[in-house]
Order: C-alpha cells, then structure tokens, then sequence
C-alpha cells in the first residue's frame, strides 16, 4: 500500500482526498496544524476511513518539525501538498501572513522532499493564476495573468519554486493541480467544508444563511457583462475534485507524467452564474433564502471556468456531480455539523 503524505489532510480538500485516497487503495497520513480546521475532523475521516487517521499536528513552516515527519516515515512516495491559508480578503488586508506561510512551507517540504527522496509531489494551485484573463475557457497554456490578491500570487509564486526545483532536481516529478470553484461534500455528511477563519466563499455562504448562522447575503455585483449580469464560476464537486488527487499520484506513480511538471485544470467545464447557483440551492433544497442584489466585491472576475480537456483525457478523470449535487451535498452537511463543535 503506498503511503501518502497530505500536507493540510484535516482541511477542505484534504479531508475529502485522505478518505478517497482511503477508498482507492493508499496509506493516507496527514500532517495538519489545524490552523483552519477543527480538530474533530479527524473524527469523522478516521470514521470513513474505518481506522484513526495518522495525523502530525505540525506547522510545516518549522523545518525541524518536518523533517521529522520524514523521518519517521521513510516510505512516503508521494506528497500532496495542500497547506495553505487561501482568503482572498484577508490576504490583502495581512500579506506577510500569506507569503510567510504559503512560500515557507512549500519550501520546507520540497527541500525534505529532496533530503529523503520523495520524488513524487502534487501542489494545490487555483485558477487565481490566470487572474482577469479574457481567454474563456481557459486552458493550462493561458498565460499567467496580474495576481489580483497577495493569494493568488502565491500561488503563481508556488508554481515557479516547483518549476525551478524540478529543472533542478530531474528525478523529480511534479503535478500542478489548479483548482476552480470546489464545493459540496461528502455524501455521508461526515466531513465537510469547516473552516475556523470566517468564510467568504459562496456556497457555504448560502448554507449559512439557509440554517439562520447568517440573517442575509449579498449577491456581488449584477451588471458584469454575462448571462444575467452575476459572475460566473465553475464549481467543482469536492469529492471530483478529491478524486483528481488519487489519479494524479497513479499518474506520477505509474511514470505516465509527459514532462517532470505537468499542469491540469480541475473544473467541470462549464460556467454557472452566482444567481444560477443561489436558485438551484433554493429548488434543490426547497429553502428560500434572504439575499440582496449588491455591488461589485473588489478583486472578483467577471467569468472564469475551465477547459478540462487535457485533465479529462491525461489523468483519466471525469467529474460526475454538478452544481444540484453541490448545493444538496452542502446543505446536508450544514445541517449534520453541529457535533465538530460540541
Ligand atoms: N459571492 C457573492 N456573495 C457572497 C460570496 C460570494 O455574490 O456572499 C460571489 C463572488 O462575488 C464571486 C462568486 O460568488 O463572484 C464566487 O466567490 P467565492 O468567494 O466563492 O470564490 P472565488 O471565485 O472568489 O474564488
């Protein structure tokens, strides 16, 4: 069974990769502060994984604490790495926050990668690389385009330290995942999105406010130059996109990478506005929610979705759940949460 290393396992996406990398046959450990998560959540992902998640509670910006993990497990085969903090608004307001930690920590854990010859890495990007990019759908060859928050930049920042370790350690391979909108949950409801930093992304936003934690929400801006003046997004079910991880370490595992640093956007593929998703997540779930039209956010695009083809047909990958899926999944988890905090 090949162990994996998830860098920020008890997070999001980490949460919801350790248990599909679980269910397709790897030894998932985790290393997670729970700096954004809640400790609990090893709970529930040790309880769909049916044996206690192996967790290193370690900032991995502490170089000696990370090593450690390394050298306790000298089978590690693959590193995945999703710690990161990942708030657009509060990466302007507190920059340093941002690059000390995203930039840190992937440094620390690439250069233990090299000291303990992991030769297999999977970084966690975002479609904030292509900024305000005009190019729709966007493919993996669209230019990098002006970060539009400290976040974004480390990310585009984060792509460059990979891209230069692997010119400068060729045995080294390298998978850039550059995620869209994830959203949703696992269909058992036992883990879900639970951040501990207040949350600014729209579908728990909508769950929020269905369960009444929220009295109200504003919809961001509704003259931008699309279908009914909101933005549009492609949301990605997180469980799609846990399951784009496990392919990727077969893809590196299995030597079937084309270049020592491939890059894959993981979308659906297709654009859903802000309003499309607000009503589905009212008729799927038979809930009216109290929301506004409002102005504009600072720093949002006005469309941005993915051509998925290269990950589609390189990985092998499909996603299968849409934003019906998505906004059912969530407010299921909304409504099951609860005991992460009791
Ligand atoms: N959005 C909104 N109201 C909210 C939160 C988000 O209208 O309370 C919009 C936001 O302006 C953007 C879209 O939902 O157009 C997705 O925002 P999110 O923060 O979820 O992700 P982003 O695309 O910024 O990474």
């Amino acid at each position: 069974m090949s162990k994996i290393l998830v860098a920020g396992g008890c997070g999001y996406i980490g949460s919801h990769t350790v248990v599909d990398l679980t269910d397709h046959g790897f030894n998932a450990i985790s290393a997670d502060d729970f700096s954004n998560s809640h400790r609990k959540m090893t709970e529930g992902i040790s309880n769909l994984i049916g044996k206690p998640l192996k967790n290193y509670d370690v900032n991995l910006c502490d170089i000696e604490a990370t090593e450690k993990i390394f050298q306790e497990n000298p089978d590690i085969e693959a590193v995945i790495h999703f710690a990161a903090h990942i708030y657009v608004p509060e990466s302007v307001e507190d920059p340093i926050k941002y690059y000390r930690n995203n930039l840190n920590n992937l440094l620390n854990v690439l250069e233990c990668c090299m000291k303990y010859n992991v030769k297999n890495f999977i970084f966690s990007s975002s479609c904030a690389v292509y900024g305000n990019t005009k190019q729709l759908p966007v493919t993996e060859d669209t230019p990098f385009g002006d970060a539009e928050c400290p976040y974004a930049r480390t990310k585009q920042m984060g792509e460059q330290i990979i891209r230069d370790f692997c010119i400068a350690n060729p045995n080294f391979n390298a998978v850039l995942l550059r995620y869209f909108n994830p959203a949703g949950s696992h269909e058992s409801s036992k883990i879900g999105e639970a951040p501990i930093l207040e949350n600014t992304h729209l579908v728990p936003i909508l769950t929020e406010v269905a369960i009444g934690h929220r009295k109200n929400m504003t919809v961001f801006g509704t003259d931008y130059d699309t279908r009914d003046g909101s933005c549009v997004r492609d949301f990605i079910h997180v469980m799609d996109l846990a399951h784009a991880h496990t392919k990727a370490v077969e893809y590196l595992l299995h030597g079937k990478n084309e270049t020592t640093c491939d890059v894959f956007n993981l979308g659906i593929g297709n654009g859903v506005t802000v309003l499309e998703a607000l009503n589905a997540f009212e008729k799927v779930n038979d809930l009216k929610l109290n929301y506004s039209l409002g102005e504009r956010r600072t720093g949002d695009v006005a469309a941005i979705y993915a051509d998925t083809k290269r990950s589609r047909e390189k990985l092998g990958w499909t996603p299968k759940r849409d934003i019906n899926d998505i906004v059912k999944s969530a407010w299921d988890w909304e409504q099951n949460k609860a005991w992460l905090t009791e």
